[in-house]
């Protein structure tokens, strides 16, 4: 019987949750799993000492956080990262550029319904600098992207380290799976969400920023699918290094000279949604930090 625990760090169980969608399929997984802790699942307060496998969700911001997760190292044989988090540093990376102690500032002093506002101190973990991916801190033996992860992957992927099969992420982008009609003309000015889309047609040529040039495949175009632009969520493809570098050089292609028209830095957020932490902008910063 082979052992699993799945342990949260900075995160809001959505992984866990499509963990959950895999509803009575969980009860197919073969040889026998036993889910010996699970946080979220379970009333298990201790880390076990030795499990086979441990999917963790969430990225890495606090002391404890890193605390927690090189305990479970320690005690797995095999770390999956769990969701995007985990994987890249997911949405919570967002606040790298920010210094930790402004961002402090700005959550529990500064906002508008803010009154006599404290920064917490007492009896709780202390944030790092920066949000880190988990590979950042340990050894990561396989990747379960998205935010979250699809179900299915979650299934195949468990399914194959119970049967000692190396678990396969697809090399396609998002682009790959999509049916939307290529037509090779861009349109000259970048589109916001709320503007309604012609249906049928790739978005990234009417204007809208779809990262699916430059994301991994696997969720069957999920979202362009129903005319929302790819924001990126399951991270970059084996081919591109830098999700957000690779975008940013895929928008230029298409500006030409329509350059001077885009406005990018309005949308800058998007570029590196999901991915932040595990940029090469956000390792740049902390190396110039060290
Ligand atoms: S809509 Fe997005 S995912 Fe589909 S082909 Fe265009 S850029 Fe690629
Ligand atoms: S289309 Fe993009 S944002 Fe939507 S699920 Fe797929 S990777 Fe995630």
């Amino acid at each position: 019987m082979k052992r699993l625990m799945t342990v949260s760090l900075m995160s809001d169980a959505g992984c866990h949750v499509e963990l959950l969608n895999l509803h009575h399929r969980i009860l197919e997984l073969p040889g026998k799993v036993s889910l010996v802790y699970s946080q979220i699942l379970m009333d298990e307060k201790e880390l076990p000492r030795s499990v086979d496998i441990a999917l963790v969700e969430g990225a890495v911001r606090t002391d404890h956080d890193q605390e927690t997760l090189r305990k479970v190292r320690e005690a797995s044989g095999l770390v999956v990262a769990f969701g995007s988090c985990a994987c890249l540093g997911g949405v919570p990376s967002l606040i790298n550029p920010t210094p930790i102690q402004e961002a402090l500032k700005s959550v529990y002093l500064e906002t508008a319904s803010t009154v006599g506002g404290v920064i917490p101190y007492k009896d709780v973990p202390k944030p790092l600098e920066f949000v880190l991916p988990i590979s950042e801190v340990v050894k990561v033996d396989y990747m379960i992207p998205g935010c979250p992860p699809e179900s299915d992957e979650i299934f195949a992927t468990v399914t194959s380290l119970l049967e000692g099969e190396e678990p396969h992420l697809t090399e396609k982008h998002v682009c790959d799976e999509c049916d939307l009609e290529r037509r090779g003309v861009f349109e000259a000015r970048l589109k916001r969400v709320h503007e309604r889309p012609e249906p049928g047609r790739c978005l990234l040529e009417q204007g809208y920023l779809c990262l699916g040039p430059a994301t991994r495949g696997g969720c069957k175009a999920r979202c362009p699918g129903r005319m929302v632009p790819c924001d990126g969520c399951r991270g970059p493809s084996d081919t591109s290094w830098d999700q957000g570098l690779a975008m940013l050089d895929a928008v230029s292609a298409t500006a030409h000279e329509r350059i001077g028209t885009y406005e990018l830095r309005t949308h800058a957020g998007i570029f590196h949604r999901y991915t932040y932490g595990a940029s090469a902008l956000s390792r740049l910063q902390r190396r110039l930090k060290k």
